[in-house]
């Protein structure tokens, strides 16, 4: 079995305000996406996929490639990640699995990438990082009134790696671009891939134990705690 990592590193950071992009800022002398593509090196994926900007690619390039042998492929990212996804997707070539990760998660472990390729290897064709909901999480309407309370117990936060055989993710993700192209998604939200398979898939996706400290660095508050989880002060 063949499996790909897809590190997205495309985003434009822009709830982080500042010049910086999120994913090159500084955590203990490495950026935030150097952080993420060590723990694919150092895991049994076979192959990295990396999807950045146009404008940064060279200098990508130049920085990790020499740390980071299993980066096969550098690609040009999308306006959205779903279609950052799916440029990566398009790249892939001769895997039968495939992880997808955002390049702004810089604390994913080796234990849960684990803890992926083995469902993977048992024949799960759809799996996702998660940690169950530790707040309560309410349904609103449009004018912050609540609509209703999901039990808790039923509630997980997604994480990525999202992962999927690569047939499954592809074709959900051509469905998807097509019902685009046609301009009938309607108001269909990504916000991750497994709801790409949940629509157009027509396969169950499973829960994987993530980690706490798998945290998406989005705003300028996270770095912080970034900073704590790296000094291995952030209790899980
Ligand atoms: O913006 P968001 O927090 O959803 O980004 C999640 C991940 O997707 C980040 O690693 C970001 O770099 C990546 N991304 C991308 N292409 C985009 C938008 C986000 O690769 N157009």
């Amino acid at each position: 079995m063949r499996t790909t990592a897809i590190v997205l590193a495309g985003g434009s950071g822009t709830r982080m305000g500042g010049a910086v992009k999120k994913q090159y800022m500084d955590l203990d002398g490495h950026t935030v996406l150097w952080h993420s593509l060590r723990a694919f090196e150092d895991s049994d994926v076979n192959d990295i996929i990396l999807v950045c900007p146009d404008d940064d690619m060279f200098e990508i390039a130049e920085t990790y490639y020499p740390e980071f042998p299993k980066i096969e492929q550098f690609i040009s990212s999308g306006d959205e990640r779903y279609q950052s996804v799916y440029n990566g997707l398009r790249a892939v070539c001769g895997s039968d699995h495939v992880l997808i990760h955002d390049g702004a998660r810089p604390f994913v472990d080796g234990d849960t990438i684990a803890r992926c390729l083995k469902e993977l290897e048992s024949g799960t064709p759809a799996c996702v990082a998660a940690v169950p909901s530790k707040d309560t999480v309410k349904i609103a309407d449009e004018n912050g009134m609540v609509i209703s309370t999901p039990d808790r117990r039923s509630v997980w936060n997604i994480q990525t790696p999202q992962c999927f055989e690569y047939s499954l993710i592809y074709k959900a993700y051509s469905e998807l671009m097509s019902r685009e192209f046609e301009g009938t998604l309607g108001d269909l939200n990504i916000t991750d891939d497994a709801m790409v398979v949940e629509h157009f898939g027509g396969t169950p996706v499973k829960l994987v134990m993530g980690s706490y400290n798998n945290i998406k660095i989005t705003t300028p508050e996270d770095l912080p705690l970034a900073h704590a989880i790296l000094s291995g002060k952030a209790g899980q």
